[in-house]
């Protein structure tokens, strides 16, 4: 772990950057493949980081990865890390790939219990090095949100774990990465941005989750035996049992139709009937990317409730993934389980 000042011009103001790797320091090797490259790297290239008018140190997280290769052990090194520089910082900056950026924010969201201070995710899609890149407008942005106060009472303006790209300011457990191609790669369908950057940073400050002011919990355990359990016409019942009759399974993100429907056939019911009498926990995620779950809807969905199945409101596929990961990581009671996923825990769901 190495930690480097990157600027000291107005040190009562600071930010810790955690360096984990992705596109936005990324370089291209021998074969004309991105590899991730050192922070002292970026730093070089970046030296508008020692113009901000705040102290910022870096920190990386270990060898600097593509994000494709993010483990649960590099979320619970993030969270440890905010834990333990919390209180010599005013916010923290996570610089992350974009492919895996959603789920690590939804982790984080769950891992952080009553967050009070600003963690931002942000990456680029176009390497710091390259001239048309967006990873100095995102860091930058990303450092001036990070220690944002609101102008009256002086407080922190957005005590969550966002994401920050391009010019939207994201609820973490809300984001998704709709783009590959295009700068604007992260949208929240089914929540409102938090702030847009154009020429002032403008907060939607009546988004912003504000909890009571409490001690941060950093959770250190997660669930790993769940699995992604995706409808389409065609799936057929030996690869249903193939992913649900798996040894130790605790748990199982199905994602349906519209507004969490199913097939209705006897023997996909009876795979569901089964694996939930085997004490698997079943969270029923939408297919489309706006809208909600609502069981009970149409005849396709009415029976999943009769199995225990818990509607996933409008969650996206990420924060489902990582809040069945969180609520079964407590070890708690079957019936607790089932009442904290149908719970809002983290802003990651809009009650219907
Ligand atoms: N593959 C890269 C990553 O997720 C993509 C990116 O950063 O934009 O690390």
């Amino acid at each position: 772990m190495s930690a480097l000042a990157s600027s000291n011009n107005r040190p009562e103001t600071s930010v810790l950057v955690i360096y984990t790797g992705g596109t936005a320091g990324m370089a291209y090797n021998k074969q004309g493949e991105l590899v991730p490259m050192k922070f002292e790297q970026i730093r070089k290239k970046m030296p508008e980081l020692n113009q901000l008018n705040m102290h910022v140190e870096v920190v990386s997280l270990g060898e600097p990865i593509d994000s494709s290769n993010v483990t649960m052990a590099d979320w619970y090194k993030m969270a440890l890390l905010i834990q333990e520089n919390y209180a010599r910082y005013d916010g923290f900056v996570v610089l992350h790939g974009t492919d895996t950026m959603a789920y690590s924010a939804a982790a984080l969201s769950f891992l952080l219990e009553n967050l009070g201070k600003t963690v931002v995710f942000t990456g680029a899609q176009v390497p710091v090095g390259g001239i048309r890149t967006d990873a100095r407008r995102n860091l930058i942005t990303a450092l001036e949100i990070a220690v944002a106060r609101n102008p009256t009472a002086g407080t922190v303006r957005v005590p969550e774990v966002c994401v920050f790209f391009n010019d939207l300011l994201i609820r973490g457990n809300r984001a998704k990465k709709v783009e590959s191609q295009q700068y604007d790669a992260f949208r929240s369908e089914n929540y409102p941005p938090l702030a847009r950057a154009g020429i002032e940073l403008e907060f939607n400050d009546e988004q912003i989750r504000l909890l009571p002011a409490a001690r941060l919990h950093t959770h250190q355990h997660l669930d790993e035996r769940i699995t992604l359990l995706s409808l389409y016409p065609g799936l057929t019942e030996r690869m249903i049992r193939a992913q649900l009759e798996v040894e130790g399974l605790r748990g199982c993100v199905l994602e349906t139709y519209g507004s969490g429907n199913a097939p209705t056939s006897a023997w996909f019911l009876n795979c569901l009937r089964e694996a939930r009498e085997r004490g698997v926990q079943v969270l029923n995620v939408s297919q489309c990317e706006e809208g909600r779950v609502i069981q009970g809807r149409y005849e396709t969905s009415a029976q999943l409730t009769d199995l225990g199945i818990i509607g996933g409101d409008d969650i996206t596929r990420e924060a489902a993934i990582a809040k069945l990961m969180f609520v079964l990581g407590l070890g708690r009671s079957a019936a607790e389980t089932s009442r904290l996923l149908t719970h809002n825990l983290r802003g990651e769901i809009t009650l219907g």
